[in-house]
């Protein structure tokens, strides 16, 4: 049960006090339609030019095979290391921007930050996504929202908690009175690593089942549905 009381703007989440909230970008506050088996098969065909078997890599995510072929580079072939995560990040960045060219923001993304800050409920925003893409697509993105952290503003992207930690500390907020919301299972394990509640939209790929099995205090059916709660 979540109630808002506009008055001491504050979100009360299974009876914790809230006063900020922290979204993932993409599937939760926009659609940026990229392609990751296309990205998978881009990263997979520079890995195996640099040498590196693709066989090698285990991790299903596009980000942290690169990584791992990093890693596995660096023990072989340390000089090409630069070269390889600079190609890789082009790469990426290439189909990430191009996606968001056909991407759009969703359509209470702006009224949901909106009303957010009329209640004086701190927002951040947090995404592995690359900055050009996330402005392509929200170019004004900083006048509704001044904490917005990239994959290019760390150097560990979510589910570590670097990303998590720097968007509260740059809305002088409190791990134990925010709230992660996201699209991914991947966003509730953020939210663990930092200690912040945490809660799912299913304006992804993912099931309410997936979320409560990750261990999240809530299950909305999409991110502006803390609009409807305000009283
Ligand atoms: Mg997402």
């Amino acid at each position: 049960m979540l109630r808002v009381n506009a008055d001491m703007s504050v979100l009360s989440v299974n009876d914790t006090i809230v006063d900020t909230v922290v979204f993932d970008f993409d599937g939760t506050l926009a659609r940026l339609n990229i392609d990751f088996n296309h990205m998978r098969r881009a990263i997979t065909e520079l890995v195996s030019g640099y040498g590196v078997a693709h066989q090698d890599l285990h991790h299903k995510y596009v980000l942290e095979m690169i990584d791992e072929a990093a890693a596995i580079l660096q023990s072989d072939s340390p000089r090409k290391v630069e070269t390889f995560k600079e190609e890789a990040g082009r790469i990426i960045e290439n189909i990430e921007v191009e996606a968001a060219g056909r991407g759009e923001l969703f359509e209470g993304t702006k009224k949901l930050l909106t009303t957010l800050k009329e209640h004086s409920i701190r927002a951040g925003i947090i995404t592995r996504n690359c900055a050009r893409a996330v402005h392509l697509i929200f170019p004004d993105i900083l006048s509704y929202c001044s904490a917005v952290v990239c994959r290019d503003h760390v150097r560990h992207v979510k589910p570590h908690p670097e990303q998590l930690n720097l968007a509260l500390s740059r809305l002088d907020a409190s791990a134990g009175r925010s709230l992660m919301i996201g699209d991914h299972p991947l966003d509730i394990e953020t939210g663990h690593n930092a200690g912040t509640l945490s809660a799912g939209v299913l304006t992804g790929r993912f099931r309410k089942e997936d979320f409560l099995a990750a261990g999240a205090d809530m299950v909305f059916r999409e991110a502006t549905d803390i609009i409807h709660l305000l009283r």
